[in-house]
């Protein structure tokens, strides 16, 4: 056998060895995506992260061009707070968007599929949030509608939403924002 024939021999050997391994994982990719599992808290916060980063540079941005009366609006259920890994606490990367917010003049708003704005206010209080306004659903009301119905009378008190963050297409529903982040729900599996 030449040398180039016994490399090719040799190439082919290692061919054979290594590509059922890769069509292997290959395999395991496509038999895992349509498992709905809700993943691990690292990977959750990773997705978040990734997900909130452009916040604080559009804000940047929106600010550096003269806003009236700048606001967020914050999902609270698997966006504000970690409702599903650890209920009540502050989900990192967004409270970081939500000091950085109060701190340059950006006002902190809520709007929730949730019902009692009381408990809704303590809660994000006690997780270490800047609160200017909660607005919650009424009873009858879709939560797409609800949250809505709540950037629509936010908007009317004068905000200009530049950011609506959420992790559920029902939070980006009907307009008034200017930008939305979406945050991972997995499927719907996240509220
Ligand atoms: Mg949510």
């Amino acid at each position: 056998m030449s040398v180039a024939k016994s490399r090719i021999a040799a190439l082919a050997a290692l061919a054979a060895v290594t590509l059922p391994a890769a069509s292997l994982a290959g395999a395991t990719a496509a038999q895992a995506a349509p498992v709905r599992a809700v993943p691990g808290y690292q990977t959750w916060q990773a997705d978040v992260e990734q997900a909130v980063a452009p916040v604080i540079p559009w804000l940047q941005n929106r600010l550096g061009k003269g806003v009236e009366k700048p606001a967020i609006v914050l999902d609270i259920d698997n966006t504000a707070l970690e409702t599903y890994y650890h209920a009540g606490r502050a989900n990192g990367p967004v409270l970081n968007v939500a000091r950085w917010a109060e701190e340059h003049g950006v006002a902190v708003l809520f709007v929730t599929a949730r019902t009692s704005s009381a408990s809704a206010r303590q809660q994000l209080e006690d997780a270490g949030y800047p609160v200017d306004a909660v607005c919650t659903r009424d009873h009858g009301e879709s939560k797409g509608e609800g949250k809505a119905r709540c950037r629509e009378e936010l908007t009317g008190d004068g905000y200009t939403i530049t950011a609506n963050i959420g992790n559920r297409s029902t939070d980006f529903e009907g307009g008034y924002f200017e930008k939305g982040f979406k945050l991972p729900d997995y499927n719907g599996q996240l509220s």
